[in-house]
C-alpha cells in the first residue's frame, strides 16, 4: 500500500466532468436576475474537476487504510465496536425516513414519530425506566442532559447541590460533564477488588451530594455487587443513582438499571445497539429516567394520542433543547431495526455471548499478561503490560504491534488505576476463530518482547504509515508535506 495517495486536487483536470446535466426545459436565466449581487461569487470556487469513476477509486482507496469494523477485529475496550448488520442501513436508507426533513409538520411524518416513540420505549424496557429523550447526539451529551435534569429536579425541590460523586474508574467524560453542568467532582476510591469502596463512598455522601454518577459493569469490566448498598447510601442523602450506560453490553436482557435504583441512565445507541461508531460520528446518546425526573426532559417529548404522534412542547419544569430538531435521526432509524430485529431473545443472547467472548480471551491471555482483578468479567476485562514494561517494551508498543496482525489496538492507558493497561472488549459478533486468532498475536507479541523486543517497539511495520509523531502530527497540521516525507 502506497500512503502517497494524491488528493482529489492533484487529480484534477481542467474540463473533465463527473456528472452531467440535462438540457434546460425551461426559458433560461441568468444569476444576477435570481440572486442579490452581494449573494453573487466574484470568482469560480476553487473544485476538482475529476470524473466519477475517478472520485469513487480516491475515496474507495483511502477508506481501505484505515482500520474499520468490516475489516477486521477491533477489540477496543469500552467503545463496543461490534458488527453493524446491513440490514440496519436498508431501513436508514428507505426514502420514507431518508428524505424526510426535519421541518416537516408532524402530521406528514407520522411513521417517522412512530419509530422514535417506539423505540423510546424499546429502550425504557430493556432498562427499567419510564420515559427517555432521544435528542442527545452522543455519550457525553446524554451525561451532560442528565445532569441537567438533576440539576433541575433538586432546585425545583429547593436545594441546589454543589458537588457530583464519580468513582476513580470512570471515563473521562464523566468529570467533564459534572464540570459542565455547573457541579464539582468528588472521586470515590476503588477497592482491592475493582468494585466502589463502600466506606469511602459513606464518608463522601452528604447533602451537598446531587448525584452519584456509576458505570455498572464499570470499566474494568466488573459487576458493582454492593449496587443495593451504594443505592441505600446515595438515596439516603437525598441524591440521584445515574448510571453511564454508554456500554450495556453486559445487562441486555439480564439485568435493568431502573431494577438496580438508578434514576437517570444514558445509552449509546452507537455501542449497544450497532450504529455505525468511529471516525466522529453521528452517534446518540438517549436518557432514559424515572418518572419522577421525567418533568425536566428537554422538549420537544412525543406523545402519542391515539393513533396520533405529536410533540409536546408544554412542559414548563424542561431543560428545554439540547440539541437541534431531535437528533440523529437515521442513528435511530437503525438501532430501532437491530432492536426489533433481536428480538427480546437474542438481545439477551448478545449479552451472554459478549460476556462469554470476554472471559474465554480473558482465560487464555491471564498467564502471560498480568490481570489485576481476576474475578469474573462481564462484556470486557483489563489487562496490565507490566510485566512486559520490566523488560522495555511498553503497552503503546504491543498495542502498535497488534496492526501488524490486522487487529485495531485495544483501549490503553485506561481506565487509569492500571498501570499499562490494555482494555479489551470482544463483543458478542467474533466469532472463536477470529477470538483463536486474536489470542495468538497475544501470545506471539508476548514472545517477541523477550526475544525481539525491538520488532515490538518500533512496530508497526505493515501499515500504510509506520509509528507517527502523534504529538506533532496535531500541533503541525501538514498533511501533504508528511506524506512527500514518506513517514
Ligand atoms: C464511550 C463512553 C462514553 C462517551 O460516549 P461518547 O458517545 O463517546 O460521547 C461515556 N462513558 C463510557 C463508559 C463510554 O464507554
Amino acid at each position: 500500500m502506497n500512503i502517497l495517495e494524491p488528493t482529489i486536487f492533484d487529480l484534477s483536470q481542467e474540463g473533465r466532468q463527473g456528472a452531467a446535466l440535462p438540457d434546460l426545459d425551461v426559458p433560461e436565466k441568468p444569476l444576477e436576475e435570481l440572486l442579490p449581487e452581494e449573494s453573487l461569487r466574484r470568482d469560480l470556487p476553487h473544485l476538482p474537476e475529476v470524473s466519477e469513476p475517478e472520485v469513487v477509486r480516491h475515496f474507495i482507496h483511502l477508506s481501505s487504510f484505515n482500520h474499520h469494523i468490516d475489516k477486521g477485529f477491533y477489540p477496543l475496550g469500552s467503545c463496543t465496536m461490534k458488527y453493524n448488520p446491513k440490514v440496519n442501513e436498508v431501513s436508514a436508507r428507505l426514502p420514507g425516513f431518508a428524505r424526510v426533513h426535519p421541518l416537516a409538520p408532524a402530521k406528514t411524518v407520522q411513521g417517522a414519530l412512530r419509530l422514535m416513540h417506539e423505540l423510546g420505549d424499546l429502550l425504557c424496557r430493556i432498562s427499567g425506566l419510564d420515559e427517555v429523550t432521544l435528542q442527545p447526539a452522543a455519550g457525553a451529551q446524554g451525561e451532560l442532559a442528565g445532569l441537567m435534569m438533576i440539576r433541575a429536579y433538586h432546585d425545583k425541590r429547593g436545594h441546589r447541590r454543589s458537588k457530583v460523586l464519580i468513582p476513580d474508574s470512570a471515563h473521562g467524560t464523566n468529570p467533564a460533564s459534572v464540570t459542565l453542568a455547573g457541579y464539582r467532582s468528588v472521586q470515590v476510591a476503588s477497592n482491592d477488588r475493582g468494585l466502589v469502596d463502600i466506606d469511602d463512598l459513606r464518608r463522601a455522601a452528604d447533602e451537598e451530594v446531587a448525584a452519584l454518577m456509576l458505570t455498572n459493569p464499570n470499566t474494568l469490566g466488573l459487576f458493582e455487587s454492593d449496587i443495593e448498598e451504594i443505592e441505600r447510601i446515595v438515596h439516603g442523602v437525598g441524591a440521584q443513582l445515574y448510571m453511564d450506560g454508554a456500554n450495556l453490553n453486559a445487562l441486555l436482557g439480564i439485568a435493568r438499571p431502573g431494577d438496580m435504583g438508578f434514576d437517570v441512565v444514558h445509552f449509546n445507541l452507537h455501542k449497544t445497539f450497532s450504529t455505525p461508531h468511529g471516525g466522529g460520528g453521528p452517534g446518540a446518546g438517549p436518557v432514559g429516567v424515572k418518572a419522577h425526573i421525567g418533568p425536566f426532559l428537554p422538549v420537544p417529548v412525543i406523545l402519542r394520542d391515539g393513533e396520533e404522534y405529536r410533540l409536546d412542547y408544554d412542559r414548563p419544569d424542561s431543560i428545554g433543547k439540547i440539541q437541534s430538531f431531535y437528533g440523529n435521526f437515521g442513528v435511530m432509524v437503525r438501532a430501532y431495526t437491530y432492536i426489533r430485529m433481536m428480538g427480546a431473545r437474542g438481545l439477551r443472547a448478545v449479552s451472554e455471548n459478549a460476556i462469554i467472548n470476554a472471559n474465554y480471551l480473558k482465560r487464555k491471555l491471564e498467564g502471560t499478561y498480568d490481570l489485576p482483578y481476576p474475578q469474573h468479567c462481564q462484556h470486557e476485562f483489563v489487562l496490565s503490560g507490566r510485566r512486559q514494561k520490566e523488560q522495555g517494551v511498553k503497552t503503546l508498543d504491543i498495542a502498535k504491534r497488534l496492526l501488524d496482525f490486522g487487529v485495531h489496538a485495544p483501549t490503553i492507558y485506561f481506565p487509569l488505576i492500571v498501570p499499562e493497561a490494555l482494555m479489551i472488549e470482544p463483543t458478542e459478533t467474533e466469532s472463536k476463530e477470529s477470538l483463536d486468532a486474536f489470542i495468538d498475536a497475544m501470545l506471539t507479541i508476548a514472545r517477541e518482547v523477550s526475544t525481539d523486543p525491538e520488532r515490538v517497539r518500533t512496530a508497526p511495520h505493515t501499515t500504510p504509515v509506520r509509528r507517527l509523531d502523534e504529538a506533532g502530527a496535531g500541533r503541525k497540521l501538514d498533511v501533504r508535506q508528511r506524506a512527500d516525507r514518506g513517514v
